[in-house]
């Protein structure tokens, strides 16, 4: 069956992503703290039916469980040489989950590390680490990339350009994880909002957002508007992604309990909607009813 590229896809409006894959898996019994990325592996069919939760709930793309999937973030659950097997296996498994006329975005998460000196990493080699997840996710059959939950600009850089190195068509977003700092915000490496859309539009990508902050949805839209701001400076053609989570985080028993309602969610997504961001799914919190009622709201307004 042949579908429109996700490329294309994109650039005709409203497109809706998913919600949260950890806390699903979480709510389905998977072990806290165990590495959620070897599942695609060991249990396949807990990521297919969360997968499939989503695109029933009006998702038009899931992204792949691999946000943990690079080779040193795998390493540290002794997988570091599964980079392979896992991303693979999780693109198929969310290609499956598709069908046709719903799409795939490979998900790459930090590397977990930093770069010298601030840590252990030569660029050359962590380049090459997220090259090795994207070509992986590509033999799964991904329809594009999504890079998140960054917050430095010489990873997201590095990850943007080893993406980029194998990705061929496909389109690659990249987004950044904002706090507030003030009266603005900033990645918990101090990167601000200017300088995060403008490296990355820099960089060629067909998507830029944001996802995974610590704020409030209030906060959440004020930073849509932010994001929607540089780029019209920059007067580029690139689009925009929001994923806000279920609102701010509250530790409880150590653990962070999200209290947004799914129709508080909806109408943040409107609201980041007329900011305009074309782009918006869920992170940490969001669940599927998150899901299915900004998709309605979206169903209903559009009439
Ligand atoms: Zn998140």
């Amino acid at each position: 069956m042949t579908i429109t590229s996700l490329k294309d896809r994109i650039k005709q409006g409203l497109f809706l992503l998913d919600g949260a894959m950890g806390t699903q898996l979480i709510a389905r019994g998977v072990e806290v703290g165990k590495c959620n990325d070897y599942l695609n592996i060991d249990l396949p069919d807990i990521v297919s039916e969360i997968h499939q939760v989503y695109f029933r709930a009006g998702s038009d793309a899931v992204l792949t469980n691999t946000f943990g999937a690079n080779k040193y973030a795998l390493a540290r659950h002794g997988f570091g040489d599964k980079v392979k097997e896992i991303n693979t296996a999780a693109a198929q498994i969310a290609r499956r989950a598709a069908g046709g006329g719903k799409y795939v975005l490979g998900d790459i998460g930090p590397s977990g590390d930093f770069l010298k000196p601030l840590g252990n990493l030569g660029p050359e080699e962590l380049k090459d680490a997220f090259a090795e997840q994207a070509n992986a996710l590509l033999a799964g059959g991904v329809n594009g990339f999504a890079i998140q939950t960054m917050t430095a600009l010489d990873e997201v850089t590095i990850a943007i350009e080893a993406v980029k190195s194998v990705s061929g068509d496909l389109p690659v977003s990249a987004s950044m994880a904002f706090d507030k700092a003030g009266d603005d915000y900033r990645t918990m490496m101090g990167v601000d909002v200017e300088s995060a859309v403008t490296k990355m539009v820099s960089l060629g990508v067909d998507a830029v957002g944001f996802n995974c902050g610590t704020i409030s949805l209030d906060e959440y839209v004020e930073l849509a508007g932010k994001y929607v701001s540089v780029v019209k400076q920059l007067g580029k053609d690139v689009l925009i992604f929001a994923e806000p989570n279920a609102g701010k985080p509250e530790l409880v028993d150590g653990r962070a309990v999200y209290r947004v309602l799914p129709e508080e969610f909806a109408a943040a997504a409107e609201k980041i909607h007329s900011a305009g961001v074309n782009i918006i799914g869920g992170c940490c919190g969001t669940t599927p009813e998150h899901i299915r009622a900004m998709c309605e709201k979206f169903r209903v307004s559009k009439k």
